[in-house]
């Protein structure tokens, strides 16, 4: 089905994947219309992403943010399963943002590894919480974990590893293509519709929909990823508007806007309510149980 051309090929080594095989998976969609490779289990060697990255001495940071009750309920998990999954080898920084760094356990971490805890404002509705990620990672961005970060990665917490997660999925602009979704034709993806929202997309537009849960890149890539979802909230919000997915939806139109680099295939993020499927080899990160009654009320 998606097997590149040869033209496509050379554009699939990169300085993360190192060598990709894409022919490892004909049943799947390994490469997009514009030439960036969709990541499936066996089309890249673990091994030679890690030596690359290792000799290349990134620094590469991990942002989550655990606010009123999913502290609790998601972020020990989240850590303890990164530090058993999550870049292994490499050299890590965890961003965790929270209302209340106190009540956050102490998690033993591995060697060339640390933890950096800030401080967050509560906000009264969960969407808010959610979609005021995008202002306070552009400015941590900007600020030290730009400085000491080259790449990085920003997560939802309500997920753990269950597999390796390594710098194969490193690039400029990494999207996540969402486990619910990805089978379904264009007209069917749950982008924003409305024209007075800046996260519409028309019928004909879209390339996948992706998963807000996890998305990556270079600081300067994630730079302008962030201030182009900040600045279309703002605007809706002044309109007295909210996008159907909220900041989802802001990151679909991004990245149909400024096409992803990298886009890591549903077995990064996976949702074990979906069941199995053949093409799913081994999940990297699995949904955890959303039990929004616990944490949303
Ligand atoms: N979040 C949080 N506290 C809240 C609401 C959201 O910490 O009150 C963070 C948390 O990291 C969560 C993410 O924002 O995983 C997105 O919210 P949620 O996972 O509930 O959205 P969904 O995945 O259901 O769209
Ligand atoms: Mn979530």
């Amino acid at each position: 089905m998606g097997v590149c051309t040869a033209g496509q090929m050379a554009l699939l080594s990169d300085n993360f994947t190192g060598p990709l095989h894409p022919w490892a998976r004909p049943e799947v969609l390994t490469c997009t219309a514009w030439g960036a490779p969709i990541i499936w289990d066996g089309t890249f060697d673990p091994a030679k992403a890690h030596q690359k990255a290792r000799q290349q001495n990134f620094t590469i940071g991990l942002t989550v943010f655990a606010v009123g009750r999913y502290l609790e309920k998601y972020l020990a998990r989240f850590l303890e399963t990164a530090e058993q999954h999550f870049m292994v080898g490499q050299r890590v920084v965890y961003y965790v943002f929270t209302d209340r760094p106190d009540a956050v356990k102490h998690v033993t971490l591995g060697k060339r590894r640390r933890l950096r805890l800030e401080h967050v404002k509560r906000k009264q509705r969960w969407q808010d919480v959610s979609m005021g990620r995008m202002r306070t990672l552009h400015e941590a961005l900007g600020g030290q974990l730009g400085r000491e970060a080259q790449f990085v990665f920003c997560m939802d917490v309500d997920q753990y590893f269950s597999n390796a997660f390594g710098p194969e999925t490193l690039g400029e602009l990494v999207a996540q293509l969402h486990a619910w979704h990805y089978h379904w034709p264009r007209w069917l993806l749950p982008f924003e519709r409305s024209a007075l929202s800046a996260a519409v997309l028309a019928p004909a537009e879209g390339d996948f929909y992706y998963h807000a849960a996890v998305f990556g890149g270079s600081v300067a890539g994630l730079r302008q990823l962030t201030a182009h979802c900040t600045q279309a909230m703002e605007r809706d919000q002044l309109r007295g508007l909210e996008a159907v997915w909220h900041d989802e939806s802001h990151l679909n139109k991004f990245f149909w806007l400024h096409k992803p680099t990298k886009v890591l295939s549903p077995e990064f993020c996976w949702s074990p309510k979906i069941g199995q499927r053949a093409e799913i080899h081994s999940p990297r990160l699995l949904w955890a149980p959303k039990e929004y009654t616990l944490v949303r009320n």
